[in-house]
């Protein structure tokens, strides 16, 4: 009979117990079992919850104190050296993820194209595995004590290699197959011994373009395992599986789960290539976005694979595991019921995957209230006033010319005249520090306890504190310092429409930190400018050059729960010209230079090299709608946190910013070398200061960065700033900091 399954919950809890709790422990404010507790209260919990939804299978051995790519290397023996003598298990764990006085931590990066970040393993030449398999036999017998026979959640061998980061030259990760395997099999056994019929092994890469190697890995892998014991569920998501599709469907395994929301179109591939004895899971729920799920829909698609495959070989699930979703809508209390009524989180996906399968079990009638709540809400969706604006669809539908008026070399020699700035000028991304004082002022004004006129007094008493201390190190080109914005993103998502906030929608970004993204539901416009009122207050305090500071609608895209009615391209679209519309009234005011950040630029990237192009055309095209309004004379500046820009090069320079800020300074310039390379021919501002870090660089640090960056590169070209803004530092270390980056540049003038 067709089952409906998870692949995997949300670990953090509701009111982020595990972010609490694990802060509580790292403070030493709690101990080890008190951290332990809390865990197996959240995972008690959770397992109930998906019975209580009707999930036939539901997964263990998905929950982790940190991040489950971790937890696999703790599970092979997978143990970087810096760390080997640390005995306690817990303070192993956390020293891995976290980093000692004496070992820094393992480094972090993006699990595919979430907003999740995993801990990279790192492997040696001649690296041994050896089982630790305690997390999944406490887990399942933690399932099992509750009378749930789960099914326990690995990442598969060749993902994880795959992701793995060699420490040694000329060790290609995937070299080590033949070591991981015995360790998998055995683990698989002790499994199956527990009573685990089925695993489901995560290999999420088949999603990616392969090589040979990982090709013949995947054969490998799978001729090993699918005999090691349980039945394994084969599982794909967040892309099409396309030229993997034979592999992934003939390897030795019992089942393959596809994700058909994010690619509906592979599923007649799939039915094509799977044997006949093999398992279908059917991943029709989306597991990463927050929209209620059309249910008719659905059906349309799993009953046209019941009629082909049979009910016996059939599973209903979401799209991915649930951990990129928040956990329960039902505790969203301020959001109206209208909005409510088109969304659905972890909790509600889990009853729309059960609805399904009942569906199919015993027909649409005996889900009849959720199909008919899912079309109703479906239909009221479509119509609704609040999602489409005809007057901002009429307005992202005429053509808007994506040019400046003038090619680089003239602006330049118009804002170089305008400013008048010195060679090598200095300035800052943006923030300067939110101090505490900063963040309960905000605080209180939310909560009524400040009133307006008291939290503007506040804060302009803050912007005229920051104005000073550049204005007295000797900043060239000042910021008002964001003191006004919680985050980057809400800030302007706050003031525009069709834009909406959630009360808990928490996500798990790493380890305890967790991302509330804003939910772009309708047609996107700005009823009233946004900025202008405190980039002209900084600049009515100074002589200087004030320069306005906007989020780019790349970024508030990618870093927002997107509508999905319509194409992303068009959504940033609408985003782009309210942005435009801010640059030009800033200009207005007589904000000569104007930023528009765009750190996610790079991360919207497609997982296949195929989907690039198009991707990069209507991102970079939305970027230059948004800068290109302006006169010559206004000088456009954007920046970029660490990524590979490599990637995005010939984009970048389309992009066609006066200046560019970027991360530079850990990677000691080399990721200038794109920019070098291309021959870049606007100006650059390679960040000189790592902000990450509490240390303060000196002047000869920052002068030696220079000089790397000018190999290749011209001086005129140049401009010195730190990596990124300043708001996660402290006053003393960033008034020492500049104070040293002006210096420097001084040292360079002179030069
Ligand atoms: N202007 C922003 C700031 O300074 C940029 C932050 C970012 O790039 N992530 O905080
Ligand atoms: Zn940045």
């Amino acid at each position: 009979m067709t089952r409906s399954s998870n692949l995997g919950f949300p670990r953090v809890g509701l009111h982020r117990e595990l972010k609490k709790a694990l802060e509580a422990y790292w403070k030493g404010t709690a101990d080890a079992p008190a951290l332990h507790q809390v865990a197996r209260d959240l995972r008690a919990r959770h397992w109930l919850l998906q019975r209580d939804a009707g999930i036939e299978v539901i997964p263990s051995n998905d929950f982790s104190l940190y991040d489950h790519i971790l937890d696999t290397s703790v599970l092979v023996g997978a143990i970087p050296p810096r760390f080997a003598d640390i005995a306690n298990a817990d303070q192993l764990y956390f020293a891995m993820a976290r980093g000692t006085d004496t070992a820094p931590a393992m480094e972090m990066t993006k699990w595919f194209d979430t907003n999740y970040h995993f801990i990279v393993p790192e492997l040696h030449s001649g690296q041994t595995f050896t089982l630790n398999a305690d997390k999944p036999l406490a887990h399942y017998r933690e399932a099992k004590a509750l009378g749930i026979a789960s099914r326990p959640v690995l990442v598969g061998p060749v993902t994880y290699l795959s992701l793995a980061k060699a420490k040694d030259e000329g060790l290609n990760t995937l070299d080590l197959l033949d070591a991981l395997l015995p360790v998998y099999a055995d683990l698989l056994a002790q499994l199956a011994a527990e009573g685990a019929d089925w695993v489901q092994i995560d290999e999420p890469v088949l999603v990616l373009d392969l090589t040979d190697k990982q090709k013949a890995a995947f054969a490998r892998a799978y001729d090993v395992l699918g005999k090691a014991g349980p039945k394994l569920l084969l599982t794909t998501y967040f892309g099409a599986l396309r030229d993997n599709t034979e592999l992934a469907a003939t390897l030795p395994v019992a089942g393959l789960h596809i994700d058909l929301v994010r690619a509906p179109e592979q599923l007649d591939a799939v039915l094509a290539a799977l044997p006949a004895d093999k398992t279908l899971s059917l991943g029709v729920v989306d597991g990463r976005n927050i929209w209620r799920s059309d249910l008719d829909k659905a059906f349309g698609t799993i009953s046209r694979v019941w009629d082909k495959v049979g009910p016996d070989r059939l599973e209903i699930a979401p799209s991915c595991s649930l951990l990129h979703t928040p956990v329960d809508l039902d505790a969203e209390t301020t959001l109206d019921g209208e909005l409510k009524s088109w969304l659905a989180f972890g909790k509600q996906k889990l009853a729309e995957v059960n609805a399904l399968t009942i569906a199919l079990q015993v027909g649409k009638t005996a889900a009849k209230a959720a199909f008919d709540a899912s079309a109703a809400a479906v239909a009221a969706h479509k119509a609704s006033p609040r999602i489409h604006k005809p007057g901002v669809k009429a307005r992202a539908g005429e053509t808007i010319a994506l040019d400046r008026v003038s090619p680089f070399p003239a602006r330049r020699d118009q804002q170089r005249a305008r400013f008048n700035l010195p060679a090598y000028p200095t300035t800052t991304i943006g923030s300067f520090p939110q101090t505490q004082e900063v963040r309960e002022a905000r605080a209180a004004f939310k909560k009524g306890a400040l009133d307006q006129a008291g939290y503007d007094a506040f804060l302009e008493a803050e912007t005229q504190k920051a104005v000073r201390i550049q204005e007295e190190i000797g900043i060239d080109v000042l910021v008002h310092g964001e003191f006004e914005r919680n985050d980057m993103v809400e800030y302007f998502g706050e003031q525009l429409d069709g834009f909406a906030f959630t009360k808990n929608g928490w996500v798990q970004s790493y380890g305890s930190r967790c991302v509330k993204p804003p939910v772009i539901y309708g047609d996107v416009s700005r009823p009233t400018a946004m900025t202008v009122r405190w980039s002209a207050y900084a600049a009515s305090l100074t002589d200087r050059p004030m320069k306005g500071m906007l989020t780019g609608p790349v970024t508030i895209l990618q870093w927002s729960f997107v509508r999905v009615d319509q194409p992303r391209s068009q959504t940033c679209r609408q985003i782009g010209l309210a942005i435009r519309d801010e640059v030009l009234d800033l200009e207005a005011a007589g904000i000569g230079i104007i930023q528009i950040d765009e750190p996610a630029l790079r991360e919207g990237l497609p997982l296949r090299k195929s989907d690039w192009d198009a991707y990069l055309r209507w991102a970079v095209d939305c970027f230059r709608l948004s800068a290109s309004g302006v006169a010559d004379d206004t000088q456009i500046h954007t920046h970029m946190c660490y990524a590979e820009f490599n990637d995005i090069m010939p984009a970048i320079a389309e992009m066609d910013a006066d200046v560019i800020s970027i991360e530079t300074s850990r990677s000691d310039m080399e990721l200038l070398e794109a920019f070098r390379d291309f021959k870049y021919p606007n100006e650059i501002g390679p960040g000189v200061w790592d902000i990450h870090s509490p240390r303060v660089p000196s002047q000869s640090d920052m002068v030696a960065l220079v000089h790397k960056a000018a190999e290749g590169i011209a001086a005129d070209q140049l401009w010195v700033n730190p990596d990124c803004g300043l708001k996660t530092r402290g006053w003393p270390e960033v008034q020492a900091s500049l104070t040293n980056l002006v210096h420097a540049a001084h040292t360079l003038r002179g030069q």
